[in-house]
C-alpha cells in the first residue's frame, strides 16, 4: 500500500508494479468521502487512514461500477453502515447486472462486473455537489462514467476517463503496457469529447484510477487528446 498526498486528496495504491490500482480520499472539513473504494484490500487502510486523521468517513463516491472499482464496497459498507452510497443512474443499471439498459447506442459495454448488494443512497446527475466536489459526466468509458471536481483546488478525480499508468491517455486509447482502461472502453469518440470537456477546466492535479498523480497536466492532456483523436479518425 502507497499513499500520495497532494493538498485534500489522498491516493491510495495497490498492486503498483502488476496493476496499479488507486482508490481516493478527499479531505473536507470534517469528514472524508472516499472516491472509487477499489477491492476490499483497501478498507481496513482507508478506516485506518480515517483514525489517523480523525475524521469519519461520510460519503463514497464512484466514477463508474467495473468490478476494480467498486467490488470493496460491501465490505466497507459492512465496517461504517453510516456510509452515504453516490453512483450514477446509468452505472446502477450496470451495477444490477443489466448492461443493455445502460447503453445509449447499442455498442456493448465491456469490462469486468462484480456482484454489488450495497444499494446506493443517492444518484449522481451531472452538476450534482457532494461535500466541495461537483460531479460532471464523462461518458465514455462507461455510459455514466462520473468524474468529481474541485475548483478552488483544481484537482479532478476522473475513473477511468484518463489513464496515467504507462503513460497518460484518454480511455480507449491503448496503452501498450497497460491495456486493461482501453479494452474496457465502451465509446471512444465520447471518450475523446469527455477528455476535451476536462481540458477545458482549471486542473493542477489529475487523479486516475490507473497510474500516479499527474500535477498541472493541462498541455500532456491537450496533447493525449491529439493523440487520440488521431487514431479514432485513422480507424473511423
Ligand atoms: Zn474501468
Amino acid at each position: 500500500m502507497k499513499i500520495t498526498t497532494y493538498k485534500n486528496l489522498h491516493q491510495l495504491t495497490i498492486l503498483g508494479r502488476i496493476f496499479p490500482i488507486n482508490c481516493y480520499v478527499y479531505e473536507e472539513p470534517d469528514s472524508l468521502t472516499v472516491i472509487d473504494i477499489g477491492t476490499s484490500l483497501f478498507c481496513k487502510h482507508l478506516i485506518h487512514l480515517s483514525k489517523k486523521l480523525n475524521k469519519p468517513i461520510k460519503n463514497i463516491l464512484f466514477t463508474h461500477p467495473h468490478s476494480d472499482h467498486i467490488s470493496g464496497l460491501d465490505d466497507l459498507k459492512k465496517r461504517i453502515p453510516s456510509v452515504m452510497v453516490h453512483l450514477s443512474e446509468r452505472d446502477y443499471l450496470l451495477m444490477k447486472g443489466n448492461p443493455s439498459a445502460a447503453a445509449i447506442d447499442g455498442l456493448q459495454i465491456k469490462g469486468q462486473f462484480a456482484k454489488i448488494d450495497t444499494e446506493p443512497d443517492i444518484l449522481i446527475t451531472d452538476g450534482m455537489i457532494i461535500g466541495s466536489l461537483h460531479a460532471i459526466a464523462t461518458p465514455g468509458h462507461p455510459p455514466g462514467s462520473m468524474s468529481f471536481y474541485n475548483e478552488n483546488n483544481g484537482i479532478i478525480i476522473v475513473g477511468d476517463a484518463m489513464q496515467t499508468a504507462c503513460g497518460l491517455a484518454v480511455a480507449g486509447d491503448k496503452r501498450f503496457f497497460f491495456p486493461f482502461p482501453a479494452l474496457a472502453t465502451w465509446n471512444k469518440e465520447l471518450a475523446v469529447d469527455s477528455a476535451i470537456k476536462l481540458s477545458k477546466l482549471k486542473i493542477n492535479a489529475l487523479a486516475a484510477g490507473h497510474g500516479d498523480l499527474l500535477i498541472n497536466p493541462k498541455e500532456s492532456i491537450l496533447m493525449v487528446i491529439d493523440r487520440a483523436g488521431r487514431k479514432l479518425r485513422l480507424t473511423t
